[in-house]
């Protein structure tokens, strides 16, 4: 019997305490495991390589997204990080999006300078540039769809194609969509990223990342690198996602329900200038978010009307919106881009990605839809 994907996130790792019997799992803290006998390690030896708390969540998680296997490291960067360390030597190139997380955008640049690997950043909405990308005959091809902060949508499928035909690998960082919304394995993606600090997790109270693989042997290899740099989430944390990950379902279709919500209403006021959500056919791949994705999900940003100097008073009169970093988690949070997320980046390199300075992104949480439109309109009224 195939699950659905609600029930098999429900269902992540209960009933497999064999002691007790207890329903959800135990955590695990012991860093050792007692072997069986002379050379006879168990399943577990020492907990830089594993840990029955996350394996349960790599299994829960590899199951979600389709995939054969999954690595659960420390954080969304730890993970990116362990894919281009083990992937990828001096001689070799990655292609990232122009547009893509402003913490994955600092990494691959930073390596680069010290020439750990080549970088190339294009807009993967561009056929020509993409084609021109691609003729570097790139390792690893990142794709991120829909794109932070404008929710640009790209066709995972045929860049996939275009990048395997070049020979590269392909992962996609699927933390705005969640397995729920998008699977990348099926669209043709070899590996999955997630920042699991977003809706994975979604109560903002840990940090952690996970990769998901297509192949085995690649798990294997990369699995390898994890245990030999040391990039493992603790058992609590871990504990603590497969909590998080029972509601993912629900959490994800009441968010992006109320995000639809706001979208309508920031759509309809006068004082907005655009809004930016997969769900407009203004949106930048809004045709191909519709074949692609099971929904357009809960993150959306727009822009004020008028000079960004106003900004501040709007934010300043939010009462349920926090202003903060992070996305994903079950309350409502607002973030500046250009000087938050994306701060990492110049502000040519944001000129280019169309980070503008008085674009806000809204991560829309689960609170009830009528008080997040009040607390908008509210804040607008003082503009
Ligand atoms: C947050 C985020 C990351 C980085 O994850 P951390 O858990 O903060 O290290 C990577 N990609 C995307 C799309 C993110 O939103």
């Amino acid at each position: 019997m195939t699950k659905k994907l609600g029930t098999i996130a429900v269902r992540g790792g209960l009933n497999t305490d064999t002691q007790y019997g207890s329903v959800v799992p135990p955590i695990t803290p012991s860093t050792s495991y007692g072997f069986t006998e002379f050379a006879k390690p168990r399943q577990f030896d020492y907990a830089r390589k594993s840990n029955p708390s996350r394996r349960l969540v790599e299994e829960t998680v590899a199951e979600l997204e389709g995939g054969v296997d999954a690595i659960l490291t420390n954080c969304g960067m730890s993970a990116i990080h362990l894919l281009c360390v083990s992937l990828l030597t001096p001689k070799d190139t990655i292609v990232a999006p122009h547009d893509c997380y402003g913490g994955s955008y600092r990494l691959f640049n930073s390596l680069s300078q010290r020439g750990q690997f080549n970088v190339i950043f294009v807009d993967q909405s561009d056929p020509k540039a993409l084609a021109d990308a691609l003729m570097h005959k790139p390792k690893l091809v990142l794709i991120e769809s829909p794109s932070n902060p404008l929710l640009r949508v790209v066709n995972i499928q045929l860049i996939a194609k275009q990048a395997h035909d070049v020979g590269a690998l392909v992962a996609v960082d699927n933390t705005f969509m969640t397995p729920i919304l998008q699977r990348p394995i099926e669209l043709g993606a070899d590996i999955v990223i997630h920042s699991a600090t977003k809706y994975l997790n979604g109560h903002s109270d840990l940090l952690a990342g996970i990769l998901v693989f297509k192949d085995q042997q690649l798990a294997t290899d990369i699995n390898w690198w994890a245990n030999n740099i040391g990039t493992l989430t603790s058992s609590f944390d871990s504990y603590l996602l497969l909590r998080g990950l029972r509601t993912l379902s629900a959490r994800v279709n009441i968010q992006q329900d109320n995000a639809q919500h706001v979208v309508q209403f920031l759509l309809n006021h006068p004082k907005i200038n655009c809004v930016y959500h997969p769900s407009l056919p203004t949106n930048q791949g809004h045709d191909i978010a519709r074949k692609q994705q099971k929904g357009f999900g809960a993150m959306l940003s727009f822009e004020l009307k008028g000079d960004a100097a106003k900004l501040p008073v709007f934010l300043k009169h939010l009462k349920i919106f926090t202003l903060a970093q992070s996305l994903g988690g079950v309350e409502s949070l607002i973030c500046h881009p250009a000087t938050m997320t994306h701060s990492g980046m110049s502000a040519e390199a944001r000129k280019v990605a169309g980070v503008s300075d008085s674009l806000l992104r809204i991560s829309v949480g689960l609170e009830d839809k009528d008080d997040l439109i009040a607390d908008l309109d509210h804040a607008l009224q003082h503009l």
